[in-house]
């Protein structure tokens, strides 16, 4: 059996976090090092490595990896003043851990381009 990645361990409980929500098909815990005041990650419970090898049979889970990150940010008071939702995807997208997170950025204006 594949190794489990940093966040199928902290899916099982394996490794600490501080977890937002779960359901049947996503976690949402914060980020350790937070980019911004306010900076989640909502990742799907199957280790789907990042977007570029999620299949059709993935359909459902992205959307709702989409449609929790919007309800936690709501939640949470950003539906007004914004936030943003990223996805890193491979080397030059910046990521570094091959498990797919979608990150969810709020609190404070953020720039465009990012870097
Ligand atoms: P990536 O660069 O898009 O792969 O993002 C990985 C994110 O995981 C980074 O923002 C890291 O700060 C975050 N991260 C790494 N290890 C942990 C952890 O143990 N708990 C929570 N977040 C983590």
């Amino acid at each position: 059996m594949a190794e489990k990645t940093l966040f199928e361990k902290i899916r099982d409980r394996e490794l600490p976090a501080e977890i937002l929500h779960e359901d049947d098909l996503c976690l949402a815990f914060k980020d350790i090092s937070p980019q911004a005041p306010t900076h989640w990650l909502v990742i799907p419970k199957k280790p789907i490595p990042r977007v570029a090898e999620a299949t059709t049979e993935d359909q459902a889970v992205l959307g709702h990896l989409l449609l929790t990150a919007g309800k936690i940010a709501r939640k949470a008071g950003f539906a007004e003043s914004g936030f943003r939702l990223v996805i890193n995807n491979g080397p030059d997208g910046g990521e570094a851990v091959p498990h797919l997170h979608v990150h969810l950025l709020a609190g404070r204006p953020l720039t465009w381009p990012p870097g």
